[in-house]
This record gives structure tokens, C-alpha cells and sequence, in this order.
């Protein structure tokens, strides 16, 4: 890590460090040194605040510490480089400048925020510090120079506890379900008033009280005093946002989102503007239009007499925005205009977070909205039709990974109407979800690890609840607003939640739900509707999505919603700014009818094994197995032909015209047979076969590595007949559906390729079925040959295969487990762990290894086309799903991917998107 710091550095800006030492410190308010496009080293937050001072928005002066430092900092022993203090008293000194206050003054103190600011937004896993410069003379000060004291007392209060949990440690132990602070506040609020009170009801005197039993309570937990020198104060600050970047959480999180390590945060310290002074303040957070559903409506929530934390920590819930407009009129049109301005700048929907002092509105933040998949679809649309953005970034705007959020269920109408709402809370997370109750993060990932529906159900949740949070179905809280971190979070991984349901009562202790005179225990299920803010008692049963019932299912009035509509509109775009195609792997006909309604134009892959699973189909195949003679296994072979040859009619049928990849047998023989004594004693009976005949089969079929022994074209050189019979079947069904009518246009794939000659032989094979049943039939068939590229020495010698082959398609999966020497099979049990150690980055086996497998990819690319220019290419393997592959495959020129049937709108999107990105590069 420390390596790959230092060398980030040494890299970063040769040309400035040659000459003038490097600048660490960014100013932002009347002199701004940033702009909004240095968000690498000034961070999201840092760069969007130089980008509001630009554009004349009230933003509170303060500087950014460039990520540059993180790096510097991780790299020499967690110390800063020298000459960052000379740059942050300058920026101080420029603060005190512009404010009229000293930090650490007696008379009149500035204090200021720290804050981090990571080049993308880390919702709830990085840490902030208000009120920095209070001590117990400075607060004195503030309290004469404002002449509230409460207010002074009030920050102080936050101060310290901020202070003492980011920077001195202090937080929930294991054992704990709730904060100790909080645990500290509730005890005072009983021993004074016997009761819970609202916050802002305690006086001046328990604000004290509380500081001393927070101080007292760091000295119990973690043996330090609290500091008192406010620039002791603030190096521990910058230090803690520092440290924070490698804290567990922040880990956890860039590991699902893929944020690199070595990109570093950086820090923001501005003059604090207050929220708390009495009732014409407040803090709020509001998005410019509605990131659940898409809505332009002025979205968010505030809360009267509140510093920022209170809004999204969910500990008191807010106000909706639109309240605002009662209570602070001119404030609420000065935020209207903001919004304004934003959207017509940023030309993006805008997530911001603002603070009313005495009036006066005050912008800490902005950056582009986190969305639902709903949301994203209706901003693109929406503001391609008002000119904000063109067609091209409208598909951009579409994140590839969450559109399958759109084709998730909801709740079956019918089953809903009869299930008992016995709660309500904001809508937060959109969708439905049913589970069984959780109310601890570790209960619920256990329990998903064994396959339970979760629905983790929390007072409130937090950044430690982030495990729990992916592992459930669903998220219910009692407490929070729609942009506490529960809902943030939620909105973000694409999961149903409801928050603030306040009717539910959670007892930790118990572990027990109390709603509506019903007690629920942990196990018990519960169900809710994320689009409404419902909460249902017992299990509901779902329904499909609009989209894909007016899809699939071909339903009128799903057809008629916005959500269809928009979404029709965007695959028609992708459709134009695509070069890739998608294919579908499907095995039946109703897969391939399902992925063509989504917009497959074919198959890339047919695995024809799986059509002798079915129904009676499997004893033929068993009896071939067992056959002892070539007569007898033809014999067998030809009980199977017209199951295989109904299938492909099936298939070509709902093609309708489209191409049809169909790969012959590949896996090893012995998985078809029976394994246990007793399965094997019935087959006997059936096939009327001596049991121990077929025992004697199965211990001979018996392989150590199944995945790498005698499968794929090695069984159709070793039984030529099972290939002959394939494509016979292939061409009787070609000639039976040209002759109703409809265009065939099979594609025979040949598995497992690593010799030219391998494929020769099975080439002559199709040929002579083909040559065979055209005779027969008399018709003429358009038919193709070509392989799999699924092992290095096939890539490897592409140029000869394609000599042969009129068309590759990669095999990545078997690619994946040869070139990395790694079981598809296994390898859970130590990938876990290297991608924890980053050894590997993502799954290899969900996005494609780019520089290793990759390089087979583009290797066999390169052969192939130099034998073959018009050689068509495509990919079958489970990347032709994943975004972050298709972004490799477009790169390499494929000229398609083919992948599951409910993954197709998601390549489609994938494609279009790396198909416009390679343009602007
Ligand atoms: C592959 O290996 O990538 C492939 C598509 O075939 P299968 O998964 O059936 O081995
Ligand atoms: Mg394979």
C-alpha cells in the first residue's frame, strides 16, 4: 500500500515539483485557487466548493488540503510534508482575514469544520468535525460575543463528542447497540427531566454538565484528555480525516464500489457558519429534484435549530424543504434560486447540504445527486427533453450495473390488498422487499449466508450496519429522514427501504419488534414497500415490474406508464449509439423469446447438455452413455435426435431470422449419471441394465479434475456419432423451419478448442450431416462453423484455428479458470481473500481479468483477423453480462456479447455506454 502511495506520488506532478515547491493547500471563498475539475486532488467536496465560490453562491470561505498530502501522509509514516503548516497558518490567516475572527481568540474566535472529501462521495464512511477552536475559554467568548450562551454551549457540547469519537476513538464497542454519547445524553435527559426530551430543550446548564460526562467518559475509555490548544485541535482533526481513509468502513465501502486506495482523500477546513443559533436557523440537505423517483420537485429535509450532523445522522426526524416555505420565506426563495442555478451549471441533479444562520442561507456542499435506477432514468429523460443535456450523455446518465432495479419486483396487487399495513415510514429505497427480521448487522449476514430473505430492521442505522445493510433484502428504521445514512446507503446498492417508521418499536435487548400491537421476533417476517413507505406484517408474496410485464408478458396497461415509456426510450438510443450487439444465452425457446423482447438480437450461446435434462430425455442419453457397442450407442442416439431436433425448431422459431449459436456437448460424461447406490439401482430397473454395470460406469467415467478432462470437442472426437447426431439434429430442424417460412441461420460452436486439427475433425462432421439432410430434405441451408476460444493454447494459436473456424466466440468462463489455473468451481474458497488483499481486484470470474485473461482476448483477436479479416467475434462467457467487461470487449472490438436473458437491457446499456466513451477518448 505504502509502495504504491510513494509511487502515485513520484508520478503526480513532475513538471510543477521540478521548479516551485508543490502547493498543498487550495484556498475557497473571495479568492479561490480551484475549480470543479480538480476533483483528483482537491476531492468531490473540495473541487464543487472552489466551483459554488466561481459561480457566486454563498459558500463559507475555508481551503482544501489536496489528496496529495493522503498520499505523501500514507507513504512517509503517517507525518505531512514539511512545509504543509506554513500553508495551512496561511490559510487560517486568510480565514481570520475574511471573517473579522482570531482562531483561539478570547474575544472573538473563528472555528472552523473539518471535513474529508474523497474524489467520490463516501456517504456516512468518512468523518467531520464541527466547532473546531472551542475550549472551555474560548466557548466564554462565544457566548459574550453573541450573547447565547446556550448557543455556545450547545456547539461546545458537539464539539467534544465529534472530537472525541473521530479523533480520540471513542465509540460503540461490540457489545453496545447504541453510541455511548447518545447512551451519556439519555442519561441525563432521565436523571433531570425522568423522561426523553427533544435536544434542543436542554439548557445551558445540562450542555455542561454533558461536556464534563463526555470528558469524564474519554478519560474512562481511552485514558486521554480532551485538547485544549485549538491548532492541537486541528492537526488532530486533519490526522483523523487522514486516518479515516483506512478504517474499516471506508475500506468496506471503496471495496464494493471499486475506488481505488491509492486515490487518498482530501481534506476541507472552513469557518463554521451555525445552524443552532435559535429559531430563525437550521441545517437541511435537499436534492434539486427527487432521487427516488425522478420527480422535478424540490426535494430534501431541514431541521429548525440543528447543526448538519443532526439531519443525517437520522437522530431527530426532519422537516420536508417544502415546510420551509411557511417558516423561513425568504430563505426558502433564496434555496429556490440555488437550486436553479445549480442544475443549470452542474446540467446533473444536485445532492447539496445548506445552513440558515439568522436568515441567511449558506451552501457547505454540493455534488451530483446518488440515485435510484428509476431516478436516473427519469432525470436523463427528462432533461434531455428540456435541453440541459443532449441524447448521448441521457444514456451517460444511466448507471449500467443498477438498471436491473428496474426490472425488480414489486408487490402483487392482489396479495398486498390483503396483507395488513401496520406501519408507514418515508419511502426510501424503492421496490419491495420480504424477509425475515434482523436486528443486528452480524445476525442478519449470517443469516443470508444461509440462505434466509432478510429485512434488517434498526432504531436507526449506521456506517457499522453497512454489512448487514448488503446482506439484507431490505432495510426498516424507526428513526431518520429520507437522506439519513440508511436511506443514502440504500439508495445507492439498490435496496428497498423504509425509514423513520416510528410506530415501530425496537427492543435490541430482546430482539424483539414491537408494532402495532404485535411483537415480532428476530426470524419472523415482515415486508416492505420502499416505493410507499409501507410496512406490512407476514410475508408478501411479489409481482414483475411494469417493464417487465408489458415485456415479457406483453400487459397493456404496463405499457402505458412513464416507466415503461422511458424506458423503451433509452434502448432505442442505446440501439443508435451502439456498435456492439447483444446476444442472448438461452436454452429454450421462452429464454430466447424473454431476451428478444429485451432486445437480443440472437443467441450467442445454446449449451445443448442442458436439453437432456429434461423429462424422460435423460435415460436416452444414459442409455448412450452406457452403450457398449457403437450400435447400441447410435441406438440410444437416435432415441435422443427428435428431442433435440424439437428443440432447435423451437428455438429457430422465436429467432424469428436472428442467428443461433449452438455449442455441442460439453461437459464430461459422468456428470448425466446417477452417483448414489440408489439412484443407480433404479435406473436399472428402468433401462433394464445389471445395476453393476452401471456402477462399473461411473467409477470409469470417474476424473480428478472433471473441468479439464475428457469434455467438450474431446468427447465428439472420441464418439463422433454424439456430434453427427447433433447436427443432424440442427439441420432437420433448419430445414423443417425454412420450410414454414422463417429464416434459419444456425451457428454450430465446437467447445473446448486448443488445436486447429481438433476442430478439422469435428467440422467434417457437420459438414457430412449437413450435406446429408440437405440432400434428404432438398433445401438449401445457410450455415456457419466455428469454436469456442475457452483455453490459452486455442487463443494462442488463433491465427491458425481461424484458418478453419468462421467465427470465435470466447468462452470466458473456461478462459477465466485455465489462464488463471483457477476451479470456477472452488475458488470461493480463497478469492474472498485475495480480494481483500487485493491480489485480485474484482471476481475474475464476474469481470473479466483485463491485463491476464484479457490479454488471451486480444491476442486471439489480433491472430484471428489476421487470418481471417471478416472473422465474426463475440463473448459468451458470464462477462458478457458484467459492465466493467463490456467496457474491455468494446475496447477489443467484439462485434458482440451474449449473456443471461434478464442481464440483456444492462449490456445493451453497458455496450452503448462503452461505445460513446470510445468515441471521446
Ligand atoms: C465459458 O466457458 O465461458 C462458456 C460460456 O461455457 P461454459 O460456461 O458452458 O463452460
Ligand atoms: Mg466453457
Amino acid at each position: 500500500m505504502a509502495k504504491k502511495l510513494a509511487r502515485k506520488k513520484s508520478t503526480a506532478r513532475p513538471a510543477a515539483r521540478a521548479k516551485a515547491p508543490v502547493k498543498y493547500v487550495y484556498f475557497f471563498g473571495r479568492k479561490t485557487d480551484g475549480n470543479g475539475t480538480m476533483k483528483p486532488l482537491l476531492g468531490g467536496k473540495g473541487a464543487n466548493l472552489a466551483e459554488m465560490c466561481r459561480i457566486g453562491l454563498p459558500v463559507p470561505a475555508g481551503f482544501t488540503i489536496t489528496t496529495e498530502v493522503c498520499t505523501y501522509y500514507y507513504a512517509n509514516k503517517r507525518s505531512y510534508p514539511p512545509t504543509l503548516r506554513g500553508e495551512m497558518e496561511a490559510g487560517i490567516k486568510a480565514l481570520e482575514k475574511q471573517s473579522g475572527k482570531t482562531f483561539g481568540d478570547l474575544t472573538n474566535p473563528l472555528l472552523v469544520s473539518v471535513r474529508s472529501g474523497a474524489r467520490d462521495s463516501m456517504p456516512g464512511m468518512m468523518d467531520t468535525i464541527l466547532n473546531l477552536g472551542l475550549n472551555d475559554q474560548t466557548v466564554e467568548a462565544l457566548a459574550t460575543k453573541t450573547g447565547n450562551a446556550r448557543f455556545a454551549w450547545d456547539c461546545y457540547r458537539r464539539f467534544v463528542q465529534m472530537y472525541c469519537d473521530v479523533v480520540l476513538g471513542v465509540q460503540k464497542r461490540a457489545d453496545e447497540d447504541h453510541d455511548p454519547f447518545e447512551t451519556v445524553i439519555h442519561r441525563l435527559k432521565h436523571d433531570r427531566y425522568h423522561q426523553d426530551i427533544d435536544d434542543t430543550r436542554l439548557t445551558v446548564d445540562d450542555l455542561k454538565e454533558l461536556v464534563v460526562r463526555f470528558k469524564a467518559l474519554v478519560k474512562e475509555r481511552v485514558g486521554k484528555q480532551f485538547p485544549v490548544s485549538p491548532w492541537d485541535q486541528l492537526l488532530g482533526a486533519v490526522g483523523a480525516v487522514f486516518g479515516s481513509w483506512m478504517n474499516d468502513r471506508a475500506i468496506v465501502y471503496r471495496r464494493k464500489y471499486n475506488i481505488p486506495t491509492e486515490w487518498g482523500t482530501a481534506v476541507n477546513v472552513q469557518a463554521m457558519v451555525y445552524g443552532n443559533t435559535g429559531d430563525n436557523s437550521g441545517s437541511g440537505v435537499a436534492f434539486t429534484r427527487n432521487p427516488a423517483n425522478g420527480v422535478k420537485e424540490f426535494y430534501g429535509e431541514f431541521l429548525i435549530n440543528a447543526q448538519g450532523e443532526d439531519v443525517v445522522a437520522g437522530v431527530r426526524t426532519p422537516e420536508p424543504v417544502a415546510e420551509l416555505k411557511k417558516q423561513m420565506p425568504k430563505a426558502y426563495g433564496e434555496l429556490e434560486r440555488i437550486r436553479q442555478t445549480l442544475e443549470k451549471h452542474f446540467k446533473d441533479v444536485q445532492d447539496f447540504e445548506f445552513t440558515i444562520e439568522d436568515g441567511v442561507v449558506y451552501m457547505l456542499q454540493t455534488r451530483n445527486g446518488k440515485r435510484t435506477a428509476m431516478a436516473a432514468l427519469k432525470f436523463a429523460i427528462d432533461m434531455q427533453k428540456e435541453k440541459l443535456i443532449d441524447w448521448k450523455t441521457a444514456i451517460l446518465r444511466n448507471p449500467a450495473d443498477q438498471l436491473e432495479q428496474l426490472l425488480a419486483p414489486v408487490f402483487d396487487l392482489a396479495e398486498v390488498a390483503k396483507a395488513k399495513v401496520i406501519a408507514t415510514g418515508l419511502p426510501a429505497g424503492p421496490g419491495a422487499a420480504s424477509g425475515q427480521i434482523y436486528l443486528n448487522a452480524d445476525r442478519a449476514v449470517v443469516a443470508a449466508d444461509k440462505g434466509e430473505k432478510v429485512l434488517l430492521v434498526r432504531v436507526e442505522t449506521s456506517p457499522e450496519d453497512l454489512r448487514g445493510m448488503i446482506a439484507a433484502e431490505g432495510i426498516l428504521t424507526a428513526r431518520g429522514g429520507v437522506s439519513s445514512h440508511a436511506a443514502l446507503v440504500a439508495r445507492q446498492m439498490g435496496k428497498v427501504c423504509v425509514c423513520g417508521a416510528a410506530a415501530v418499536e425496537v427492543d435490541y435487548q430482546a430482539r424483539t419488534v414491537s408494532v402495532d400491537g404485535q411483537t415480532f421476533k428476530e426470524g419472523d417476517w415482515m415486508s416492505i414497500d420502499g416505493t410507499i413507505g409501507q410496512v406490512y406484517a407476514g410475508q408478501v408474496k411479489t409481482a414483475p415490474s411494469e417493464i417487465v410485464a408489458g415485456l415479457i408478458d406483453g400487459d397493456e396497461k404496463a405499457k402505458k406508464t412513464e416507466k415503461f415509456r422511458n424506458f423503451q426510450q433509452l434502448m432505442k438510443w442505446c440501439s443508435d449509439a451502439t456498435r456492439m450487439v447483444v446476444r442472448t444465452n438461452a436454452d429454450t425457446p421462452e429464454q430466447t423469446a424473454n431476451a428478444m423482447a429485451f432486445g437480443a438480437v440472437g443467441i450467442g450461446l445454446t449449451r445443448t447438455e442442458h436439453m437432456f435434462f429434461e423429462g424422460d430425455r435423460i435415460d436416452a442419453m444414459r442409455e448412450m452413455i452406457l452403450a457398449e457397442t457403437l450400435e447400441e450407442r447410435k441406438a440410444a442416439l437416435a432415441k435422443l435426435l427428435p428431442y433435440q431436433r424439437d428443440d432447435f425448431a423451437g428455438i429457430f422459431r422465436a429467432l424469428k431470422g436472428y442467428p443461433a449459436t449452438i455449442r455441442f456437448l460439453d461437459p464430461p460424461l459422468h456428470e448425466f449419471l446417477p452417483h448414489t447406490k440408489e439412484q443407480q439401482e433404479e435406473l436399472a430397473k428402468k433401462i433394464g441394465v445389471a445395476a453393476a454395470r452401471i456402477h462399473q460406469r461411473v467409477e470409469g467415467l470417474h476424473e480428478f479434475n472433471p473441468m479439464l478432462g475428457f469434455r467438450g470437442c474431446r468427447l465428439g472426437i472420441g464418439y463422433p456419432e454424439i456430434s453427427a447426431m447433433q447436427a443432424r439434429a440442427v439441420f432437420e430442424a433448419a430445414a423443417i423451419v425454412q420450410k414454414e417460412g422463417i429464416k434459419v441461420r444456425p451457428e454450430i460452436m465446437i467447445p473446448l478448442v486448443g488445436f486447429k486439427k481438433e476442430l478439422d475433425l469435428q467440422i467434417e462432421v457437420v459438414h457430412q450431416a449437413a450435406r446429408e439432410v440437405q440432400a434428404e430434405q432438398k433445401v438449401k441451408l445457410n450455415y456457419m462453423v466455428g469454436t469456442m476460444i475457452e483455453i490459452p493454447r486455442g487463443a494462442l494459436t488463433a491465427d491458425e484455428i481461424a484458418q478453419s473456424a468462421e467465427f470465435f466466440s470466447f468462452g470466458t468462463n473456461d478462459l477465466t479458470q485455465t489462464g488463471l489455473g483457477m476451479s470456477r468451481d472452488d475458488s470461493g474458497s480463497f478469492l474472498p481473500q485475495y480480494q481483500e488483499l487485493e491480489i485480485v481486484k474484482k471476481n475474475p470470474f464476474a469481470t473479466i481479468d483485463a491485463s491476464g485473461v484479457g490479454q488471451l482476448v486480444e491476442i486471439a483477436v489480433t491472430k484471428g483477423r489476421a487470418t481471417r479479416p471478416n472473422l465474426k467475434l463475440g463473448i459468451c462467457g458470464e462477462h458478457g453480462g458484467d459492465p466493467a467487461s463490456i467496457q474491455f470487449f468494446e475496447k477489443v472490438g467484439l462485434d458482440y456479447v451474449s449473456c443471461s436473458p434478464y442481464r440483456v437491457p444492462v449490456a445493451r446499456l453497458a455496450a452503448a455506454q462503452a461505445a460513446l466513451q470510445a468515441k471521446t477518448k
